[in-house]
């Protein structure tokens, strides 16, 4: 073959090989999060007409961490057992695994059976972004679950003892009588978990 020849066909291969490269989107890395399952082991959390608020947490950490595949989202749980891991801990847990955020799941508790609803807290310290990432949440829970929605909140939370943006989802009330059928619902607790997961979505997305 020409010389010249060999150099066109070698051209031509290379402008090939770069439009696919151009032309098909890198595959984006994992964001690394950690959800929370709250209270565990000793720690039953709020406990209702036998329904246990640390099971309700960990069924739905675990269905967050499931239905988050594929959604460029890899989810670090602090626990996957019956088992209490310290407060600040799970905090740490979240900073030494790289997490850009952090989301504990929690199941309220109210003397009053009429209080029903979602609402979800941040430190009383928080940052502008834990805020943010608390909205996220509280309206994307609220849109997958149809519950009432009380808002963000602020409390005393050991999450001040993190930098990262860091929330606490109240899924609902176990008190409500209502809302504790539903809570149990595997449909319902799917809605959660979709919920949770748009939440964190729209909150990475505006960063
Ligand atoms: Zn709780």
């Amino acid at each position: 073959m020409e010389r010249w020849a060999l150099l066109l066909v070698l051209l031509f291969t290379a402008s090939l090989v770069l439009s696919v490269l151009i032309s098909r989107p890198w595959p984006e890395a994992e964001v690394v999060v950690v959800v929370d399952a709250g209270h565990g082991g000793h720690d039953s959390g709020a406990s209702v007409a036998g329904v246990r608020e640390k099971d309700l947490n960990l069924a739905l950490a675990l269905l967050v961490q499931e239905k988050a595949r594929g959604k460029g989202l890899r989810v670090i749980l602090t626990r996957t057992t019956d088992t209490y891991v310290e407060l600040v801990e799970r905090v740490r847990l979240a900073e030494r695994a790289g997490a850009v955020l952090y989301v504990s799941i929690h199941a309220n508790y109210h003397r009053d059976p009429r209080v029903c609803g979602v609402e979800t807290w941040v430190d009383t310290n928080a940052s502008p972004e834990s805020v943010r990432l608390a909205e996220s949440l509280q309206r994307a829970v609220v849109w997958a679950t149809g519950a009432k929605d009380r808002g963000v909140r602020r409390q005393t939370l050991y999450l001040r003892h993190t930098t990262l943006p860091a929330a606490l989802v109240e899924v609902g009330y176990l008190s409500c009588p209502a809302e504790r059928e539903k809570l149990q619902d595997p449909a319902y607790q799917e809605k959660i978990a979709e919920g949770i997961i748009l939440g964190i979505l729209s909150f990475l997305r505006e960063r």
